[in-house]
């Protein structure tokens, strides 16, 4: 089920049980991993009530709650015993754990091996028949325990879930309200809606008990947002602590040194005129300026209008492109355009009659057939470039949760943010 409202679950229970209880934690951990549920989230928080008592409830919480409605999926669950109070930091092994969970794929025997080498409670539950190893999840937990110290850039998400009568029906919400909202609350609040699609992003198109998902700076602009949205009753709210918009699934890469399964960011050279193929995905060719090691690069189709912007690129072009790298091919998700070509070669015109010139042969330089008319070199033409540098991403609709929308800013060249 749906890992967030059993978080909340689970923070109210032991609220109830006379603990304090932090905020959640929402970690989207390596979006590119084979054994994931949707969105790859992992959830943590703190409470100051013994490891043994937290453990008893967050267990009965996922067995009651969890594995009744979703006997499919893999969860797991981690209790660290920390005296926070004392501010005791997190182990250093587990926060470095953490900062590979975002951009690798790690096992679960790993997890394990660090959990009992802390002497922490773990469990983890049936992954059901032919599917990943038992409790997996326990890789998100753990991941999560490390983020309180590993994430140093945390965003908000207020999500708000449906009564329980209405899940599995069509939510009702009004289409309106979220655009009016969105518009006021944007750029604090982002991913809201995809305005140019016209889709409310913020409300989830799968089964479950989110009706909305608002994400964004502050949590009060968040909330804010969330108020002026009208819809079905909401059956319970919460604000969760997020690295959703951060992009902390990229690092920096270079090209011949890429493993599967990561994100990067990459500097090269476009290699190839950008192609559209069948389905509408665009591929071009990208390089590496001094390897001259070549990748292909692709906007899927679901990018939309994200392809507009790489159908304009030529050859010669010099880029940052972000993504997921698998088997030769980089996922773009983002990317600026560092330089532009601005001329081309071109064969020279005829300076008597203005007619264009042709070659001679190998280097016997270029002719006119009626004049006669002889000249060296080709022509430098300037060419019309409709894109400009700076950065460009794929819109709302298509963002990965943990993906940064350039409208935060903090990009190192001018941005161009899709609404
Ligand atoms: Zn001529």
């Amino acid at each position: 089920m749906c890992t967030t409202y059993v978080a909340v679950r689970v923070a109210d229970r032991l609220r109830a049980a006379g603990g304090v209880v932090s905020l959640p934690r929402l970690v989207r951990l390596n979006p590119a991993v084979e054994y994931k549920t949707r969105g790859n989230a992992a959830l943590a928080m703190e409470t100051d009530l013994t490891s043994e008592t937290a453990f008893g409830i967050v267990c009965d919480t996922v067995e009651t709650l969890a594995l009744a409605e979703e006997p499919r999926t893999s969860p797991g669950v981690v209790v660290a015993g920390l005296d926070r109070n004392s501010s005791e930091k997190i182990p250093d092994n587990v926060t470095e754990f953490t900062r590979r969970a975002f951009r690798t794929q790690l096992t679960l025997d790993e997890a394990i091996g660090i959990i009992d080498g802390h002497s922490w409670h773990h469990a983890g539950y049936s992954g059901g028949e032919g599917r990943s190893p038992t409790g997996r999840g326990r890789i998100g937990g753990l991941a999560a325990i490390g983020a309180l110290d590993a994430v140093t850039e945390w965003t908000y998400e207020h999500i708000s879930y449906r009564q329980t009568s209405h899940r599995g029906t069509p939510r009702q919400v009004d289409t309106d309200s979220v655009f009016a909202a969105a518009d006021r609350g944007y750029p604090q609040v982002w991913d809201t809606v995809d305005r140019v699609e016209g889709e409310a992003v913020c409300i989830p198109a799968a089964p479950g008990p989110i009706l909305h998902g608002i994400r964004g700076d502050s949590p009060e602009s968040c909330r804010t947002v969330a108020r002026q949205i009208v819809s079905e009753p909401i059956e319970r709210a919460a604000t969760f602590l997020t690295n959703q918009g951060t992009d902390a699934h990229l690092s920096r890469g270079r090209l011949g040194q890429l493993t599967d399964g990561a994100g990067y960011r990459i500097d090269g050279i476009v290699d190839s005129p950008p192609e559209t193929r069948q389905g509408g995905h665009v591929f071009f060719e990208f390089a590496d300026t001094d390897t001259e090691i070549v990748v292909e690069c692709v906007a899927f189709e679901p990018t939309k209008r994200f392809r507009d912007h790489i159908r304009l690129l030529r050859r010669g072009d010099r880029l940052t492109v972000c993504g997921e790298y698998d088997s030769g091919t980089i996922k773009l998700e983002k990317f600026a355009v560092r330089h532009l070509v601005q001329t081309e070669r071109v064969n020279p015109t005829c300076p008597e009659c203005g007619r264009s010139m042709a070659s001679a042969g190998r280097n016997q330089g270029y002719r006119c057939r009626d004049c006669d008319t002889e000249t060296e070199r080709k022509a430098s033409r300037q060419l019309r470039r409709d894109i400009d540098e700076g950065w460009y991403e794929v819109p709302p609709c298509a963002r990965r949760h943990i993906a940064n929308p350039l409208v935060r800013g903090g990009f190192d060249a001018p941005v161009h943010p899709e609404k």
